[in-house]
């Protein structure tokens, strides 16, 4: 629940509204796992706390460690299971949510989008990714970005809860600009995402700089072309102020010409951007090859050459299906 709408309740059964702050402290501060050991509510309160919510935890059932990255992997309380993907950078520990349990966009090159959707992820369930690996390794989660399995503006209400709850001061505080979301490109949300108060990142997958290469790979494209998908973005930079990344997967072959990059950087000169080139992790069940280093730096010297921002993204997790588009779930549950 929002603050708001823990004070709604509050407010509807009889009790005072500051109550709300002291329960989010003990919930996201003291982090208790039940309302009798909140000492300083009533114990009329903490029996109305305990006839109407319940403590839902996500269970740890495996986790996968490399070289600064470990993956986690969560049982639902209905059996279904999701990851979490914890990054050890130098500026902090960053978090990969997920916001599915599977993902219905289906890119061509991402493991998650194999399975298709099986439901939105509440809101508590997100945040207790974060709450759970934070008692896990005994330290704060700095940085959350919300590219695990599943389109987070698939699920968009619950997307906001959670920003909301992980955001506010008084409870896990995690600064908005200190929050990232990524979208496959629904332009319908990104118009609404830019309305939000809250200055959060926003990523796009573009991963290709035509339609015709981008159709293929990527079946959101032909919901929404990329004409389209640009328009919003440039309404979300002005509205929000905010500079946009765009993720791009190198695959072999398929969008790593020096053509590409040059369509690329016509596509978004100007803008307050930048580009983000992701070696592609090669999995047993996709075809798609990686681009070999060489081509990957060339296509990076034409971006910058044509005075593109870029950058290309450090690997983590390769070893544990922990990168980019291999979180899949695979774990065996009983
Ligand atoms: S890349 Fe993201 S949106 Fe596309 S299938 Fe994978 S999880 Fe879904």
């Amino acid at each position: 629940m929002k603050l708001s709408e823990l004070e709604d309740f509050l407010l509807s059964n009889n009790e005072k509204k500051f109550r709300a702050t002291q329960i989010i402290d003990w919930l996201y501060v003291k982090r208790v796992n039940s309302f009798s050991e909140m000492t300083n509510l009533s114990k009329e309160l903490i029996s109305k706390l305990n006839d109407n919510f319940y403590f839902d935890k996500l269970e740890i059932i495996k986790k996968q460690e490399d070289k600064d990255v470990s993956k986690f992997l969560f049982k639902l309380s209905d059996n279904n299971l999701i990851e979490a993907v914890l990054m050890n950078h130098d500026y902090g520990n960053s978090l990969c949510v997920s916001s599915q349990v599977g993902c219905n966009m289906g890119c061509k090159f991402c493991e998650s989008g194999r399975l298709k959707k099986v439901r939105n992820l509440e809101t508590s369930e997100m945040v207790e990714q974060i709450l759970m690996i934070e008692k896990e390794i005994g330290k704060r989660i700095s940085h959350v970005v919300v590219m695990g399995i599943g389109e987070p503006f698939d699920n968009f209400d619950n997307l906001v809860s959670f920003i909301e709850i992980i955001n506010l001061q008084k409870g896990i505080n995690l600064g908005s600009r200190h929050i990232t979301v990524s979208t496959c490109g629904i332009v319908p949300k990104i118009y609404e995402f830019s309305k939000l108060p809250y200055q959060v990142n926003l990523a796009i997958s573009l991963h290709a700089p035509t339609n015709e290469i981008r159709d293929k790979i990527m079946p959101i494209n032909k919901v929404y072309k990329i004409e389209e998908l640009m328009k919003a973005i440039v309404d979300y930079s002005k509205v929000s102020n905010r500079r946009v990344t765009f993720e791009y997967i190198m695959l072999d072959g398929i969008n790593d010409s020096m053509d590409c990059a040059k369509k690329l950087a016509d596509l978004i000169r100007g803008m307050n951007a930048y580009v983000n080139l992701i070696p592609y992790n090669e999995t047993e069940n996709i075809s798609f090859k990686r681009t070999e280093k060489k081509k990957i730096l060339e296509f990076y010297d034409i971006l910058k050459k044509e005075k593109i921002n870029v950058t290309i993204r450090r690997e983590f997790g390769g070893n544990i299906d922990a990168a980019c588009g291999q979180l899949r779930a695979k774990g065996e549950v009983k």
